[in-house]
């Protein structure tokens, strides 16, 4: 299966209305769903550029339907041990956050809390169905990735190491060392925890609208379903990436210059793995980024789902190009589809270290 790629055109805001605007969705044929991105190229207006993807979707897109037709087909998958990766890439300002985390108000909602609200209903679905012999437990971790380096966001602002917290390989994952998680009941749970998370990310800088346009948050959902002895798991993620802008054509200070050598530096290292997925290279430059570890493009088992967001605006132009040129070249991506193997807890021996062994099983014969 390759990753699903699909482009969110957002509305004009209303400080925006009477803008020029270029981009537009369209249809292979009259009457077939919208699959293609036309912008007139930047040299000749009256030629236009054509990107296909695998969905477009149209200014006046809700957040339900976006949802609905996006992620909700594959919270069933979630739950039968596939890992689910969403995440959202575009320049600043073209509803990336809007995309994910959306407002407060209920339709307003953005992907991931829908996406909470999806896997908690379906928990409780699962325990009362099998009378309580199946447990479903959730638990958040979250993070961002700034200048190359990893910050919990579920920890104050005041224990973070400078230097950011490391990572390393495990079961063919990359797992953040020293992560904390904190396990979750219910929708309220999540909110409490996620509007503290996102207050850390503001206290732990000066200007949030920078920062966040500069730094990769990561949410990680994880859910352990234990049945008697079985235990599986398995991972959503839900990922605002850094703007996708070229800053080096902005005036930027010093420091700012340096800040966005690393972002698009990760930016450019996940273009770099895109076009060697797609061109079927043997040797893809994961490693050379934090981000790109952490997103094993093609390499993570499950379902991968990119969100474009563009604005449709002339002054985004350049920028909307070349974010249209990086994504529609990600649809070529292969990704595996693989179950999380289960895990049997078995019974706690009383060796010297006194830890309980788990044992690995593949989930199919
Ligand atoms: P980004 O995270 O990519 O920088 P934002 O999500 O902050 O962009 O969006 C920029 C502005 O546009 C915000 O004011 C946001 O509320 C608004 N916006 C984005 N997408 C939509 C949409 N689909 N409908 C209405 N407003 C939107
Ligand atoms: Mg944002």
């Amino acid at each position: 299966m390759s990753v699903r790629v699909v482009a969110r055109i957002r509305p004009l805001l209303e400080k925006e209305h009477g803008k020029d605007v270029i981009v537009r969705a369209d249809s292979v044929e009259e009457g077939k769903p919208l699959t293609i991105v036309k912008i007139p190229s930047p040299k000749n207006e009256s030629e236009e550029f054509s990107f296909a993807f695998n969905g477009v979707y149209e200014q006046s897109t809700t957040q339900e339907e976006l949802f609905t037709a996006e992620v909700a087909p594959h919270i069933k998958a979630l739950f039968q041990g596939l890992d689910v990766t969403i995440f959202a890439y575009g320049v600043t300002g073209t509803g990336k956050t809007h995309t994910m985390r959306g407002g407060l108000k209920l339709a307003e909602r953005g992907v991931i809390p829908r996406l909470l609200s999806n896997v908690f209903r379906r928990g409780k679905k699962i325990a009362k169905d099998t009378d309580g012999d199946t447990t479903v437990q959730v638990a958040l971790s979250y993070y961002e990735i700034y200048n190359d380096k990893v910050f919990d966001l579920l920890e104050p602002p005041e224990k973070r190491t400078p230097s950011g917290l490391p990572l390393r390989e495990k079961d063919g994952k990359t797992i953040v060392v020293g992560l904390s998680e904190r396990s979750c009941e219910d929708l309220k749970d999540f909110e409490k925890l996620y509007i503290e998370a996102n207050n850390n990310r503001v206290t732990a800088s000066t200007k949030l609208n920078a920062h966040s346009s500069r730094s990769h948050a990561i949410l990680r959902v994880k859910v352990t379903q234990t049945t008697g002895d079985m235990v599986r798991e398995s991972t959503a993620s839900a990922i605002d990436l850094a703007g996708s802008e070229d800053n080096r054509r902005t005036d930027n200070g010093k420091e700012r210059l340096i800040e966005s050598a690393a972002i698009n530096k990760s930016l450019f290292v996940l273009s770099q793995c895109i076009d060697a997925i797609s061109r079927g290279d043997k040797r893809i430059p994961y490693r050379e980024s934090k981000m790109t570890r952490i997103l094993s493009l093609g390499q993570n088992n499950g379902i991968t789902i990119m969100i474009l967001n563009l604005a449709p605006m002339r002054s985004y132009h350049l920028d909307t190009l070349s974010s249209l040129n990086v994504s529609s070249r990600a649809k070529r991506i292969e990704v595996r589809e693989i179950e999380n193997e289960i895990v049997f807890k078995q019974p706690p021996r009383t060796n010297s270290s006194g830890s309980t062994n788990m044992q690995r099983q593949p989930l199919r014969p």
